[in-house]
């Protein structure tokens, strides 16, 4: 329909954008959902996710566990001078590859609203009403945007964003694995110039995702000899990159991958999850942290809808307030771990601390996580 004008459109369907658009349209609300790729598909990712979002996905009717996904209650950490840390992790988590969960939420989704495979070319808002414009010229029309588009995007160049015109140092590498592995346990193995995650997912395959910089991966011939030369220095890595079986063809690679701060609102569009701002991967919270600000929205969003008294500017103010509330201080914590870990001396007299004290280590990750947060 030509002149339709949909409540929300919803740019982006990653968890962030699934989750927002299964809340509101189970609320009734018109939305419309519009996401470049196609279901299922694998990302790079660490593939944990913390406990933390279990109640509100059951409340929409996910249940990861249900699905298959492997209960994580453990973190080992290691580095390349062969220290090690385990810790019972206070919330702990369930590993699920993105390949299936994204596809889990996908299928409720299109139960409930319409969603469009296309890419978004460019936002134009005019007199209240925003215009979404795709890469076939189609027009679609609503009265609210929201920028579920990820970490970086060219909407955020259309849209003039910051770090979008900024060169990034990061990269990220991952691929599953067949390979014998605790089934309860998370592992965070460093390596110069970056870390690699390992946990198991619903498969049973091993997920291996690994962040580092260009500058550490430009002196080696290319992801193999990096894996082989550098990342098994460290005796964790060497043990897995020599075991195990490579299940992918080639292991998935993205870049310019930005940490630097957002705002949750740019011109007047609704940021969720990583469009609003990306915490360092380390802290394993990206997923709940993605799947938290959509409700976030979605709960801010229906309490003026349902009272009828929809007023654009006090939204905005109320969504910017409550994500920085509840994320700002978590992106800090890592960003600032992140530092710390990449430095050799830091990191050294860092693993020596944690050893003494590892209390401590669950103090840093309960700063980087967040309660569970509860129903719809
Ligand atoms: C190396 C690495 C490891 C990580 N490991 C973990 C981990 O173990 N645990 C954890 O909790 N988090 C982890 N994260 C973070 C986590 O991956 C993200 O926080 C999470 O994916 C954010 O979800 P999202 O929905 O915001 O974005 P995404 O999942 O990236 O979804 C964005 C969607 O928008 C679509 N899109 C983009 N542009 C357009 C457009 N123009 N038109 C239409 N569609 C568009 C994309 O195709 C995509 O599907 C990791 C991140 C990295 C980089």
């Amino acid at each position: 329909m030509k002149n339709r004008i949909y409540d929300v459109i919803i740019i982006g369907g990653g968890l962030a954008g699934l989750t927002c658009a299964l809340h509101l349209s189970k609320q009734g609300i018109d939305v419309l959902l519009i996401e470049k790729d196609t279901f299922p598909d694998h990302k790079v990712c660490g593939e944990y996710i913390s406990n933390e979002v279990l109640p509100y996905l059951n409340s929409l009717a996910i249940d990861p566990l249900a699905e298959g996904a492997i209960s994580i209650s453990k973190l080992k950490i290691s580095n390349y001078n062969n220290k090690e840390i385990e810790t019972t992790l206070p919330l702990g988590g369930f590993g699920m590859s993105r390949y299936y969960f994204d596809n889990l939420l996908f299928k409720k989704v299109k139960e409930k609203c319409k969603v469009v495979f296309k890419t978004v070319e460019s936002i134009s808002f005019q007199s209240e009403i925003f215009t979404v414009t795709t890469q076939d010229t189609t027009e679609y029309k609503a009265k609210y945007v929201v920028g579920a588009h990820g970490k970086r995007s060219n909407i955020d160049k259309k849209l003039n964003r910051k770090f979008s015109k900024q060169q990034s140092p990061w990269l990220a590498v991952k691929a599953h694995y067949d390979y014998e592995f605790p089934l309860d346990t998370v592992a965070l193995h460093t390596f110069k110039g970056g870390y690699c995650g390992l946990s198991k997912t619903e498969t049973g395959a091993v997920n291996a995702c690994y962040l580092t910089t260009y500058t550490s991966f430009k002196k080696y011939k290319g992801i193999e000899d990096f894996q082989k030369n550098n990342l098994s220095k460290n005796p964790n890595l060497k043990q897995f990159f020599s075991e195990a079986t490579p299940l992918f063809d080639s292991p998935l690679t993205i870049g310019q991958i930005s940490f630097q701060p957002k705002n949750p609102v740019e011109n007047h569009i609704f940021m969720i999850g990583d469009s609003a701002g990306l915490i360092h991967p380390l802290c394993g919270n990206g997923m709940a942290m993605a799947i938290h600000s959509a409700k976030l929205f979605s709960e801010l969003f229906l309490k003026q809808h349902t009272t009828k008294k929809m007023n654009r500017s006090s939204l905005e103010k109320e969504y910017e307030k409550h994500w920085n509330n509840t994320f700002s201080n978590r992106l800090k914590t890592g960003r600032y771990i992140q530092k710390l870990l990449m430095n050799e001396t830091t990191a050294g007299i860092g693993f020596s601390l944690l050893n003494t004290f590892p209390n401590m280590l669950n103090m840093i990750i309960r700063k980087t996580h967040g309660n569970p947060i509860q129903h719809a």
